[in-house]
């Protein structure tokens, strides 16, 4: 399940950098930030919790209910995204906490 950004987001960029997909960008005609689904992987790949949802301070990070996927989907879009990164299969994922 990608993460989605509310509209409680007080567009302050902390979750920027934290993400390992560059999936987070600024909208300023929205006035605050936006994940782009089809970059994040819920972090599964790096970390095996969620850097967004931990680093925000407005708790606007959370997960879209319109975008449920597998642990395999979202591993799967980390090796589209990172073709040069060998995850292995003890890859990091909050699925195996
Ligand atoms: Fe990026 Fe991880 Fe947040 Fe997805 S859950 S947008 S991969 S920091």
């Amino acid at each position: 399940m990608a993460m989605k950004i509310t509209e409680d987001c007080v567009h302050c960029g902390a979750c920027v950098t934290e993400c390992p997909n560059e999936a987070i960008s600024a909208d300023d005609s929205l006035g605050r930030h936006v994940i782009d689904p089809e970059k994040c992987t819920e972090c599964v790949g790096f970390y095996d919790t969620i850097k967004c949802q931990e680093v925000c301070p407005s708790e606007s990070c959370v997960p879209d209910p319109d975008r449920q996927e597998t642990e395999a989907v979202l591993i799967a879009r980390a090796r589209k995204l990172h073709p040069n990164k060998d995850f292995g299969e003890n890859f990091p994922s909050r699925f195996r906490r």
